[in-house]
């Protein structure tokens, strides 16, 4: 079943989109946990991590080159931080694999 990630790449539901390319999609967080708050989300579904095959390595290779890319696009690239959360336990709500990038707020060792 499509998930609301799919419907916005599909452009379906609008969303605020910072960055694109041909295997994904990045967009604001509709809840921003930080002042940059950005869901980086392949093209292609995968509902999470732990589902993603040795097929997917290129495509997990090239979300955190686009993370980069996304953190100097938005000139946070000296301090960010990248959180999957994998299952439902985990705090995974969307299952569609997808990247948040954290930035502009000091973040503790906790
Ligand atoms: P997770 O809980 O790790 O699965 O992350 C899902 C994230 O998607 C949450 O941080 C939500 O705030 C965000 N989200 C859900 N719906 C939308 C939407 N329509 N546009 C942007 N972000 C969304």
């Amino acid at each position: 079943m499509p998930t609301i990630f799919s419907k916005i790449i599909a452009r379906e539901i609008p969303a605020d989109i910072v960055y694109e390319d041909e295997q994904c999609l990045a967009f604001k967080d509709i809840h921003p946990q930080a002042p940059v708050h950005v869901l980086i989300v392949p093209k292609r579904e995968i509902a999470r991590l732990a589902d993603a095959q040795a097929g997917d390595q290129a495509l997990l290779g090239h979300l955190m080159l686009a993370a980069g890319k996304i953190a100097r696009q938005l000139g946070v690239d000296d301090a960010f931080r990248i959180v999957i959360s994998n299952g439902a336990e985990a705090g995974q709500t969307v299952f569609h694999l997808h990247l948040h990038l954290l930035a502009g707020k000091h973040f503790s060792e906790r």
